[in-house]
């Protein structure tokens, strides 16, 4: 958490069972229909809440209306960025702020549906870590939303081994200790559950309403699909490599190393025992090439793990996530 952010809940650090996080970029027209659907549902639930609205630079009203009802009622937390950084920026600031040991996040322009809400929490409650929306029946134009999407998560699923019908829906419902100890930038948030997967995150997904949009517009086109397909060699790298980068590139260059070699060794002999003149062979350029580059290979690899563990070092990040510590000690 950084400075601004634990300026912000000072005063404000008591703990709440359910956080609902929701990113709002021009909504005005949506927000109080959200906020009165929600609050039904959610007075009802017996817990204590808080919603977060994290405005992600409006240039509407939206603010305003997150004030006014963060004035009027105590369960309501507005935040409020300078500028517009993105769907994944507002929600990573709501993950900050949020002091519930569950945190649900999902869609400020009424696409999802709060009375899912309950029903993530019964499917939490069966042991899972994160509970994933599935838009079974998704309200999007076909060609340019639903199709690509589709390929997408069929895709995602196969590169990371965690296998979801629907990456993209927002209704999703975390453990606040998983959520908040992910690694995410860009335009990340779909891969969320792939990415708690490092940390042993037990992930399931549960259909869920959509409604077509009815006021504002879509923040996004087709170009997001490609942007998502860019994003998923980084998810790669990031789930099976983030640790042990020396091995990535390590093992390549030793390869071509070790080859390169060979090549220059079986020159050496052909020179000094054969008596051939070596100087004009294509071999000698490819020999000296392949050692060259295995030895670039070792040192990225090198310098890689190095910054891997400034990275880790320098924000007091662990490798690993504790879920409990049993002791019989007296912790008096
Ligand atoms: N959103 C945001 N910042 C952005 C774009 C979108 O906070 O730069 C919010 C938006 O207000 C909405 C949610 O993210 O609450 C999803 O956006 P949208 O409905 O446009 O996406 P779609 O449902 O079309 O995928
Ligand atoms: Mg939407």
């Amino acid at each position: 958490m950084d400075n601004s952010t634990k300026q912000n809940t000072q005063g404000k650090d008591k703990k709440v069972d359910l956080s609902i996080v929701i990113p709002i970029y021009n909504e005005e027209e949506n927000l109080p229909i959200l906020y009165e659907k929600l609050k039904e549902v959610l007075d009802k639930l017996g817990k204590r809440y808080e919603i977060i609205f994290v405005n992600d630079g409006s240039t509407d009203r939206s603010w305003e209306i997150i004030k006014q009802l963060a004035e009027k009622d105590p369960h309501v937390v507005g935040v409020n960025f300078r500028r517009n950084y993105g769907q994944t920026a507002a929600m990573s600031a709501g993950f900050d702020m949020a002091r519930g040991e569950v945190i649900i996040t999902m869609d400020g322009d009424l696409q999802n549906d709060p009375t899912d809400i309950p029903r993530l929490l019964e499917e939490m409650d069966k042991g899972y870590d994160i509970v994933s929306g599935w838009r079974k029946d998704r309200k999007d134009a076909f060609i340019s939303r639903t199709l690509p999407s589709r390929i997408a998560n069929w895709l995602i699923s196969k590169v990371t081994g965690v296998h979801l019908h629907d990456y993209g829906c927002s209704l999703k419902a975390y453990k606040a200790d998983v959520a908040k100890n992910l690694d995410y930038y860009g335009e990340m948030h779909r891969f969320l559950p792939a990415l708690a997967k490092p940390v042993g995150a037990k992930v399931t997904e549960l259909p869920v309403k959509h409604h077509p949009r009815m006021y504002g517009k879509s923040k996004y086109g087709i170009s997001r699909t490609f942007k998502v397909i860019l994003d998923l060699f980084l998810v790669k790298f990031l789930l099976d490599y983030r640790t042990k980068p020396l091995r990535v590139f390590g093992g390549t260059g030793l390869i071509l190393f070790t080859i390169g070699s060979l090549i220059l060794l079986y020159l050496v002999f052909v020179k000094l025992f054969m008596g051939e003149d070596i100087g004009n062979r294509p071999l000698l350029i490819f020999g000296t090439l392949l050692v060259l580059s295995g030895i670039q290979l070792i040192s990225t690899g090198i310098v890689a793990e190095l910054i891997t563990r400034t990275y880790y070092e320098s924000q007091n990040k662990r490798p690993y996530l504790i879920k409990e510590v049993v002791s019989s000690e007296d912790k008096s």
